[in-house]
């Protein structure tokens, strides 16, 4: 995740101006056919810092749904009839007035997700500026040959039609628009959900360009629990582009099979990362730390389990500590803050959970830091298990906050059964110094990216996937953009 784009400071120290300024008032209503839908059935949209209410979206039923559905449908041969270039054009419009209000959706980010300011920032001008200029330049052009006794085959790649998009809670604006952009560039329209803890940034998004895309092409809807079990069933889909939790998605799986929907499915993850005796701890500590903790520990692609060889654990695990110590959990309104809180509830539940089979457990503690001593907000503090056992259940699963497990190993051999052990299989990292070594063990980890010295660290040309529960299909890159096209053959026998 490594962006050129530049990052001004916080603009807004003051969060009661910010969102004053963000215009949480103006409303967040559904966007179907290019119009704002509002609803007097409603959902809360917390802070999660504060506890409070920031504002409320529409709770969609089923009849909103269909509304979107049938205008996604209706726009759809339109669209499809553009050409690849006529399309880009249009979205590279509408990439462009999401860029005049990067400050408002920046400040939106920052009060839903919790987390702090520059990371908001991050999230949407990678997008914006990495992101987009990459998909832009990219194609899918027909590729023509003559086979003997067939003819001259034209391979085509052609849309699906009405794609039904599904985004979580932790990078929701990401998430949503790397569905959502290769989704309308190769053709298909798109109903968006976004999850239920975050729509405002993405409806706000949505509202922005509503009128530069042409009706009925992107519409998005925001709804409680029942809405993404309602689209991923809904005969009018041609595909589901699903990111959220390996349980999740075994449901998106069981409910698109009867109208056989193509599917992307974009999973949790328990990355581990493998750090050998030539590794030098002061150089990697930093980087590292980075890779565990990035959205406060909210990432499906952070590193969750570390190995590190017992020559140099006792080093690597001082200079994490040290690195630990530098953070600051706050509102991400707070200059300060380099970390924020657990974005809901229901997680922050289950990582109290978590936290009460460690101590019953008894597990050694490497590090544990400080929370804010007031306010409502969800904090979970900084922690870094003391060499637990690798196949305790608390390590096994997948943490989804700031609690991180550091092992310690004598036997590579071992280490790579172990970080093989879990059910999924979506990052892995090496780290070291001999090439070969290095090259060689990555090889043997059963992951859909497996980094070398570096985690984390995606781009919009190269595929991104996940091996066993991490997931189907691929995002990013030419593959990413296959994904939501048939492929269509015209054999001509001349
Ligand atoms: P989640 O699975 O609870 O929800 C994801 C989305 O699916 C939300 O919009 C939710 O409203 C919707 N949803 C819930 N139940 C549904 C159902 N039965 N049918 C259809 N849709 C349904 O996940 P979450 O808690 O929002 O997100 C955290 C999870 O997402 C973690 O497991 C994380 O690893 C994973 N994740 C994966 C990636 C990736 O690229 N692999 C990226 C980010 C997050």
């Amino acid at each position: 995740m490594n962006s050129n784009a530049s990052r001004p400071s916080i603009p807004h120290p003051n969060r009661k101006q910010a969102l004053k300024r963000a215009r949480l008032t103006a409303g967040f209503p559904n966007i179907v056919n290019g119009q704002r839908i509002d609803s007097s059935k409603r959902i809360k949209i917390s802070d999660p810092v504060t506890g409070e209410e920031l504002a409320c979206v529409t709770e969609t039923q089923k009849d909103g749904l269909d509304q979107a559905v049938q205008t996604a449908k209706a726009a759809f041969p339109k669209w499809c009839s553009k050409t690849w270039n006529e399309r880009r054009d249009l979205l590279a419009n509408a990439m462009e007035e999401l860029k005049a209000h990067t400050d408002e959706l920046c400040t939106i980010l920052t009060a839903e997700g919790g987390r702090p300011y520059s990371l908001a920032q991050f999230e949407i001008t990678w997008i914006l500026e990495t992101y987009v200029p990459a998909l832009l330049q990219m194609e899918l052009p027909d590729t023509t040959w003559n086979e003997t006794d067939v003819g001259q085959i034209t391979k085509r790649y052609v849309p699906l039609g009405v794609v039904a998009a599904i985004s979580p809670w932790n990078l929701p604006f990401w998430l949503s628009f790397i569905k959502v952009l290769p989704a309308l560039l190769t053709g298909n329209t798109v109903v968006l959900k976004p999850a239920v803890f975050t729509p405002l940034t993405v409806l706000r998004a949505a509202d922005y360009i509503r009128e530069i895309l042409p009706p009925g092409v992107l519409n998005v809807i925001s709804g409680g629990d029942d809405l993404g079990p309602w689209m991923t069933s809904h005969p009018a889909f041609q595909k589901v582009a699903f990111t959220g939790s390996s349980e999740t998605g075994r449901k998106v799986f069981a409910s698109a099979a009867p109208t056989l929907k193509h599917l992307t499915l974009e999973l949790g993850g328990n990355d581990p990362g493998i750090v050998l005796r030539d590794a030098d701890p002061q150089v990697i500590a930093e980087s590292l730390f980075r890779s565990m903790f990035a959205v406060c520990g909210q990432g499906c692609v952070t590193l969750k389990r570390l190995f590190v060889h017992q020559s140099i654990y006792q080093a690597l695990t001082e200079a994490l500590i040290s690195c630990a110590q530098h953070q600051k959990l706050g509102d991400g309104f707070d200059p300060g803050a380099t970390l924020g809180p657990i974005q809901n509830r229901p997680q922050f539940a289950r990582m109290q959970t978590t936290w009460e089979e460690i101590q019953k457990a008894k597990a050694p503690i490497l590090y544990q830091g400080e929370v804010p001593s007031e306010g409502a907000g969800l904090f979970f503090p900084v922690t870094l298990l003391d060499n637990p056992p690798a196949e305790a259940g608390y390590v096994m699963q997948e943490n989804f906050g700031p609690l991180r497990a550091v092992i310690k190993y004598q036997d590579l051999d071992e280490a790579v059964r172990l970080a093989n052990g879990t059910p999924y299989g979506l990052g892995a990292s090496v780290w070291g110094t001999d090439p070969e070594l290095l090259e060689a063990v990555a090889r043997r980890l059963d992951a859909g990216t497996v980094w070398i010295n570096q985690h984390l660290n995606v781009h919009p040309n190269v595929p991104f996937s996940g091996h066993k529960s991490s997931g189907i299909g691929v995002e990013f890159g030419e593959d990413g953009l296959k994904e939501f096209c048939n492929v269509q053959v015209i054999a001509n026998r001349r």
